[in-house]
């Protein structure tokens, strides 16, 4: 059910992949850039409706569009938090990223989901840190919701967060 891989997110076979956003929704570095560089322009055209109709994206909170020329048949962009030293809320607004995931990924009937190592690019978030909350966060979630989803994939891109989950979903 919960599965760790290393490489791109954007090779990755599912249903749904999770893109690391910034609150504008309009693209970014990161794999936020690598998502919209791999799906193409459809991607951030959608992007830019939802930011015309609510403004943007809240840290914490997540929006979705299809995927363009992705394998998958959707992008769920969320808004990750800015490591700020660990005590302006960071663990809760990093937890509510993968629950708003896992909840509209839910709600569009997807089987599979990938999501990326959120905050712990740019955003600086301890990459150990941020491993204990997605794992502990997925894993309850999943227990406490009865949703379509069958597999979730954490797709690390270096080889820090790639031993680090290995390690928690180990247990
Ligand atoms: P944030 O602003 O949330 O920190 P970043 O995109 O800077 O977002 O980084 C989030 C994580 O995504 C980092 O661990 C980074 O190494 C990783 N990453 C970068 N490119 C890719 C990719 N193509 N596929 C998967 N993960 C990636």
């Amino acid at each position: 059910m919960l599965e760790v891989q290393q490489g791109d997110i954007t090779k990755v076979e599912v249903d749904a992949v999770v893109n690391a956003a910034n609150s504008s929704l309009l693209g970014g570095g990161g794999v936020d850039g690598t998502i919209h560089r791999a799906g193409g322009p459809a991607i951030l055209e959608e992007c830019r409706q939802i930011r015309a109709k609510q403004g943007g994206c809240p840290t914490g909170e997540a929006v979705i569009t299809t995927a363009g020329k992705l394998p998958a048949r959707f992008v769920i962009h969320t808004v990750g938090p800015v490591w700020n030293g660990g005590s302006k809320g960071e663990p809760d607004l990093l937890a509510n990223c993968y629950r708003n995931s896992l909840r509209l990924a839910g709600e569009n009937g997807v089987e599979s989901i990938a999501f990326p190592n959120i905050s712990t690019g740019v955003y600086g978030y301890p990459k150990d840190k941020a491993a204990k909350v997605a794992v502990e966060t997925v894993k309850s979630y999943l227990q406490e919701h009865n949703l379509s989803i069958k597999r979730v994939v954490f797709v690390c891109f270096d080889e820090e967060n790639y031993r680090l989950y290995q390690e928690l979903i180990a247990k």
